[in-house]
């Protein structure tokens, strides 16, 4: 066996869906802490703040409102891990995300016969998936439909669907969770840090689960942000759930969270990192002090300026995400969106095609939100498809740009 020589990973521009372009504070908050142990009082006073600080940023009062270790799965088996065998679930799909929530959620309330008859993708007599056509939003009209019908005890859908680029309707998720007394989950992975909106807004929602390194531009496997509100903790108290490390409950101990309140923090639950504590604790601070109002008007901007000229290129484009654009080529690219793909991420221009069918391309400008890297975004995007044969008239499109930019 030999020692290979050591890792070296290129700098790329990290345009897509995510992870997005961590920010170099980030990045140096997590390289530059001391040496130090999980119960070091600096640690224990981070996790303390950045707990804090994520209450602000998700605009709730829930106490139970933490990171769980990890990335936006990790977040979402918490988040999940209420729903036990047998219980009865709507579940709300239109893309990639939604799709394996579904899964995931079908493994929580499948009975143990179910489980075994198709053990990766269960079939519970107990789950309705409902099914939105790739490319739409789910409405508040397809849940109210769904949720009259079937009278669950839980629903569940993707708040931004990263897969499709789609913003579902969270209002009447929300409106008809409430009028049907339906517990709802929300995967905010796409949408916290992009999106102004508030936990506290949508009582109907009792959990919410979102990840580091999207809209919250921290990086992978540090923490996903989860927030319950008191009515699901209650359920955990009197149910319980089959997990160990993403026990909401015991998982919040370690962030200072004890019998429903602020309190002193448990000894020990798992062992957290200092570092990745330390970049939780100053992405964080970014968002807070970029402000949420602002950040979203500024995704709304640049998503603008780069939606027209992704049109001008003659690209159609299917998204009304801010964070993200997903596109179908012109003419005669069409169908060749994956090799379009691999050719810019070939060149360290990192954007993406769809992960499941359709094949789209998706271009996204996480913490780019500047007119420099947008232009850049813009530019290798025409010489991709000009490469591709395609007619591009390249320096108007960035004349345009410019315009825009210039307001
Ligand atoms: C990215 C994403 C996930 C999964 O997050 P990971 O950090 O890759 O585990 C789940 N749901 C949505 C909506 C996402 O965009």
């Amino acid at each position: 066996m030999s020692v290979y020589p050591t890792l070296v990973i290129p700098e790329t521009i990290a345009a897509g869906p995510g992870p997005g372009n961590t920010d170099p504070r980030v990045l140096d908050a997590f390289s530059r802490q001391g040496v130090a142990d999980h119960m070091h009082p600096d640690v224990l006073r981070g996790m303390v703040e950045a707990k804090e600080m994520l209450r602000d940023a998700w605009g709730t009062r829930n106490i139970h409102t933490f990171g769980v270790a990890g990335t936006g799965w990790s977040g979402l088996d918490c988040a999940i891990s209420p729903i036990l065998p047998g219980d009865k679930v709507v579940m709300f799909v239109n893309g990639t995300f939604s799709g394996i929530d579904s899964i995931g959620v079908r493994m929580k309330a499948a009975t143990a016969e179910e489980l075994a008859a198709d053990s990766l993708n269960p079939q519970p007599a107990s789950v309705t998936v409902i099914d939105v056509p790739h490319g739409e939003s789910v409405t508040g009209e397809i849940v109210e439909k769904a949720l009259a019908e079937h009278k669950p005890m839980w629903a569940m859908m993707a708040h931004w669907e990263t897969g499709s680029g789609r913003i579902n309707d969270i209002q009447g998720f929300n409106d008809a969770c409430e009028k049907h007394s339906v517990m709802g989950i929300v995967d905010a992975v796409s949408s916290l840090g992009v999106s102004d909106f508030s936990i506290d807004d949508y009582p109907a929602v009792k959990i919410w689960a979102s990840c580091p390194q999207k809209g919250v531009i921290c990086l992978p496997l540090t923490y996903a942000p989860v927030s319950f509100r008191d009515e699901a903790i209650e359920l955990v108290k009197k149910r319980g759930v089959r997990t160990y490390d993403h026990h909401p409950i015991l998982e919040a101990r370690h962030w200072g969270v004890v019998d429903g309140k602020d309190g002193q923090q448990q000894g020990y639950h798992r062992t957290h990192s200092c570092y990745a504590v330390a970049a939780f604790h100053e992405a964080l601070r970014i968002m807070l002090e970029y402000g949420k109002a602002k950040k979203a008007a500024d995704y709304e901007y640049y998503n603008t300026g780069l939606r027209q000229a992704v049109e001008a290129m003659g690209c159609e484009v299917t998204s009304n995400m801010t964070s993200l654009i997903v596109l179908n080529l012109p003419g005669d690219l069409a169908g060749k969106e994956k090799e379009l793909v691999g050719g810019c991420r070939a060149q360290n221009f990192g954007i993406w095609p769809t992960l499941s069918e359709p094949v789209q391309v998706r271009i996204g400008i996480l913490n780019l939100l500047n007119k420099e890297s947008i232009t850049e975004i813009a530019s290798k995007f025409a010489d991709a498809m000009i490469g591709m044969g395609a007619e591009v008239d390249k320096g108007k499109i960035l004349g345009d740009l410019e315009a825009y930019f210039a307001g």
